[in-house]
């Protein structure tokens, strides 16, 4: 392995004042090993370390930088805004122009006049915006119970860290020590693709359940799109016990579609979750819905909420300006790349002899190890995850940054040109070799 001195340094450093080195658990390369790159600076495909090596992106910071790094147009936007001001805590106008691209843009894939997504309040990440939406559902219905699934992650909220895919399980922290039984006993964990699942569990509980929430497609335990007729399905029967249904676009929305999942597939939630892509990169996320539920938010209703730095004008910018320049050539192009990317990936492990599936959800995609289809949290864990170390570590050395666990998807950007693409493209067969050399730990 090609050693990052100056990233070690800085890892060494950063431990002793943040718990683990990192501010969000999966930065620190647990599930990978070696030393995460400490990145200094990022410009269209491209991000660079502290030891001036550069990376072909493939995370993409988690999904917002559809555009590639430092896009001109989103970093103007940012430095205009900030040479007016940082923060008001006022309503701005930027809000309402954030809030109306949302609106517009999920309204305009809807079938005939449906209009899903009425109204949004703005928020500062995703974990807040489905904490926000649950505790909405709960007031609008006056029920407690929420129905999760197993291998959906909706942030770091304590009823919501059950089962919670990706980050959780590559700690092994599936009920993590903080959260109290209290706090997780009215959350329900069905099978993720498990219409019958659901269907039972609302004959048995269904007067006291108040929402169901669910990726839009699941992202979170690697790629996982809904089989057909789950999401409608989901919609039919929380619509029949008067539950709400929570569609989380936090890691789909505006990414694999200009309307996100509901883009590709138009089922009605009664609220839907934002952030990553919507951001544009700052802190900034949001729920939305019909406006006869998001009219029982505060001021308008009773269901309290609130921020100080909620709709951020700095950010607000970002967000506008990022959803701005990414029209139908940038989600043409993100489609384009996920394809090719997949199709080498594929084609390199096939040449190594290395059996695998790659899962498509949209332009979100990931790779298992193993001969099974994966469609829920059980066959995600029973895929070969002991192969991806090794393969990471090989991308890494050749210059190209793959999420460091084997249960995120892997989110490219409009920015990737010939040469980022030749990159992953020469870096593969040996990785691919690396995957078909691990060895399954006794
Ligand atoms: N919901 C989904 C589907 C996510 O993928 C994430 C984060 O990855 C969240 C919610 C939480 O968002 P944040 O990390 O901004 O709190």
């Amino acid at each position: 392995m090609s050693d990052a001195p100056v990233s070690a340094e800085l890892f060494a450093r950063a431990q002793r004042v943040i718990p683990g080195g990192v501010n969000s658990p999966v930065r620190a390369f647990h599930a990978v090993g070696g030393t995460p790159r400490f990145m200094v600076s990022g410009n269209g495909a491209y991000l660079t370390d502290a030891d001036g090596r550069d990376y072909v992106d493939l995370v993409s910071s988690w999904g917002p930088m559809i555009l590639g790094h430092a896009h001109p147009a989103v970093v103007e936007a940012v430095q205009r805004a900030a040479a007016k001001g940082l923060s008001f805590g006022t309503p701005t106008i930027g809000e309402i122009e954030l809030a109306e691209e949302i609106v517009m843009r999920v309204n305009a894939a809807a079938p005939g006049s449906r209009r899903p997504l009425e109204q949004v309040r703005l928020v500062n990440s995703g974990t807040e915006a489905t904490m926000s939406a649950i505790r909405l559902a709960r007031g609008v219905t006056g029920r407690s119970r929420i129905v999760k699934f197993a291998g959906c992650y909706h942030g770091h909220v304590d009823a919501l860290l059950v089962a919670a895919g990706s980050g959780v399980v590559t700690f092994g922290l599936p009920d993590t020590p903080g959260v109290t039984g209290a706090q997780s006993a009215e959350t329900i964990v069905l099978p993720y693709n498990d219409i019958a699942a659901v269907d039972a569990c609302f004959t048995e509980f269904g007067a006291d359940i108040a929402c169901v929430i669910t990726e839009a497609a699941a992202g979170n335990m690697g790629a996982v799109a809904p089989v057909d007729g789950f999401n409608v399905g989901l919609r039919e029967i929380t619509a029949r016990h008067g539950a709400l249904l929570i569609m989380d676009e936090v890691m789909t929305g505006f990414r694999v579609s200009s309307a996100g999942w509901y883009g590709l597939d138009a089922v009605d939630a009664d609220l839907f979750t934002f952030g990553k892509v919507m951001s544009g990169g700052l802190p900034a996320a949001a729920f939305g819905g019909r406006a006869d539920v998001m009219s029982n938010l505060a001021p308008a209703g009773p269901v309290y909420q609130a921020g100080t730095l909620s709709g951020n004008p700095v950010a607000v910018a970002a967000g506008l300006a990022c959803l701005r320049a990414a029209g139908a050539d940038v989600y043409a192009a993100l489609d384009r790349n996920a394809t090719t990317i997949g199709r080498l990936v594929s084609s390199a492990l096939d040449d190594a002899g290395v059996a695998h599936r790659l899962q498509y959800a949209g332009n979100l995609f990931s790779v298992f190890f193993g001969d099974a289809p994966v469609r829920d949290f059980a066959e995600a864990q029973a895929s070969e995850t002991f192969r991806y170390p090794a393969f990471f570590t090989a991308m890494l050395d050749a210059g190209v940054y793959l999420p460091p666990s084997a249960f995120e998807s892997w989110f490219v950007n409009s920015a990737m040109d010939d040469a980022a693409i030749e990159r992953v493209a020469a870096a593969l067969p040996h990785a691919a070799n690396a995957a078909a050399a691990a060895v399954r730990p006794a």
